[in-house]
């Protein structure tokens, strides 16, 4: 069946404190005297010219007349990935459910849509995502536009669930692209980082629902994790492990087990050391674990568990900033070792690091390309001259092993380097100048980064 069902999604959730202030000027284009920024605020982006399209026609409209734009999705990146100097087309209000096919087991969204919309529809009738982020408050184009990611060494990224996509072109033009159909073009496009057009329509890959339980342990020492790397990434669905990188230990490990006979996750009161802990945390130990999903073994949907933060909470700290780095799995162990010797430089200017697992995709520009990672991830305080002289550091750290940064958090990683990892760019380029010969699409990062 391929019913076109056209849902609109609870006003109450979109009412959440943390989405009505962004919904407000995403919708009623901006709040005066507000300057358009991102969402940790560290990012004023460069003009506050938004358009809001509501419809496919509205989006090629504004394309055709335009001569630079960039869609701005929900604004949860750290660097100026998203950043226009012209105009900012926002698809927040196209936020509907298009098509729900139980048999092909996918669902057709529009682009505006968060996880944290699309998450609790698809569980009301019966289906999953089979991932998602640490925090369900994301755009869905956005997120899979920067090969996003959550954990488990057998869970490939979120952009991996998709399998077609509606976009429009420089010239307006609307391209329909499916993982069946278009081969390479599709690989190319999905992680598309902005550059290819205006992404108006996805269709992921959904499958049945399920619960989980999510356990913490505390205080994992780093001599168990460097015997037992594999094995203990491997214990569940998906594992994640936070350290501030002292005293030889890993200060939470994260454990999120599918509800399943026979394969649900044994939580003993020892795992490797680390100890059971008794109440909700959140990885950043002085933070209330009231914007954190449920732990402590309680089952619950899988959208409410995967995430490590609860929509209509504030995600993370808030004011901060965030690096995270992809290393091939085979040196995740020495990559690990590498920044722990950095501790002392690290420390001062961290809150909390994570370390996840993700398997490898064929996605051209996704940091997962051809192999499976293992992510080191830092959430920074908010200052950036001090993080922008560490990061150089842990880059050299990382270099030996190709890491790869998230295209959508801060790196200093040169662009010549990053034409060294990414085997695929050439064909990338190419692939834009198909979509966009004459640049529409371009900003600053991307000409840095992928056009220099
Ligand atoms: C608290 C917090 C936690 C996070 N946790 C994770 C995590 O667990 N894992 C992880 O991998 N990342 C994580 N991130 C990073 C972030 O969520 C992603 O990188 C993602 O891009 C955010 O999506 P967005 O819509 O907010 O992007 P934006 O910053 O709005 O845009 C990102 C890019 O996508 C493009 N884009 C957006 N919509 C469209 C469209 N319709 N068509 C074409 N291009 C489009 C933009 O032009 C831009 O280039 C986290 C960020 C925060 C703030």
């Amino acid at each position: 069946m391929n019913k076109r069902t056209f849902i609109k999604l609870s006003s109450v959730m979109l009412a959440a404190p943390v989405v009505s202030p962004l919904f407000a000027w995403m919708s009623g284009d901006k709040m005066s005297g507000d300057k358009l920024k991102n969402w940790a605020g560290n990012l004023e982006y460069s003009t506050e010219s938004l358009y809001s399209a509501n419809s496919l026609e509205q989006a090629r409209d504004f394309v055709k007349k335009q001569s630079r734009l960039k869609v701005l999705g929900t604004r949860h990146c750290f660097n100026n990935i998203a950043d226009s100097t012209q105009d900012f087309l926002s698809l927040k209000p196209m936020d509907k459910v298009v098509a729900l096919n139980p048999e092909a087991r996918t669902v057709t969204v529009e682009a505006g849509m968060s996880y944290g919309q699309l998450c609790p529809y698809l569980d009301s009738k019966g289906f999953a995502l089979h991932n998602l982020a640490s925090l369900p408050h994301i755009s869905i184009a956005g997120a899979c536009s920067t090969g996003t990611h959550g954990s488990g060494v057998k869970n490939g990224n979120l952009a991996t669930a998709v399998s077609g996509l509606e976009m429009v072109t420089a010239a307006g033009d609307v391209v329909v692209l499916s993982r069946e159909k278009d081969g390479g073009t599709f690989r190319g496009a999905v992680v598309g980082l902005g550059a290819l057009g205006v992404i108006t329509k996805i269709t992921l890959n959904i499958q049945p629902t399920f619960m989980m339980r999510q356990y913490v342990y505390e205080s994992l020492p780093l001599s168990q994790l460097k015997d037992h790397f594999e094995e203990i990434e491997a214990s569940a669905y998906s594992v994640s492990l936070f350290t501030d990188w002292q005293k030889q230990r890993v200060n939470e490990v994260w454990i999120k087990s599918r509800v399943e006979a026979g394969k649900a996750f044994d939580a003993t009161p020892e795992f490797f050391g680390a100890k059971l802990a008794t109440r909700n945390l959140h990885p950043i130990a002085d933070l209330s674990a009231e914007n954190c999903t449920e732990q402590l073994g309680v089952p619950g949907a899988w959208y409410e568990r995967l995430p490590h933060f609860r929509m209509g909470f504030t995600p993370s700290a808030g004011k901060e900033l965030q690096s995270e780095y992809f290393v091939p799995r085979q040196h995740a162990m020495e990559a690990i070792l590498a920044v722990e010797q950095l501790r002392d430089q690290v420390s001062p200017h961290l809150m909390i690091s994570e370390i996840r697992a993700i398997a490898a995709d064929d996605l051209w520009m996704s940091p997962c390309y051809k192999q499976p990672c293992v992510t080191i991830h830092f959430t920074w305080k908010q200052d950036w001259p001090a993080v922008s002289k560490l990061l150089p550091v842990i880059e050299t750290e990382l270099a030996p092993f190709k890491a790869r940064p998230h295209w959508g958090k801060l790196f200093t990683t040169s662009p010549a380097q990053l034409k060294s990892i990414y085997e695929k760019l050439p064909e990338f380029i190419q692939l834009s100048k198909e979509y966009d010969p004459r640049g529409k699409f371009h900003n600053e990062f991307l000409n840095t980064n992928i056009f220099s």
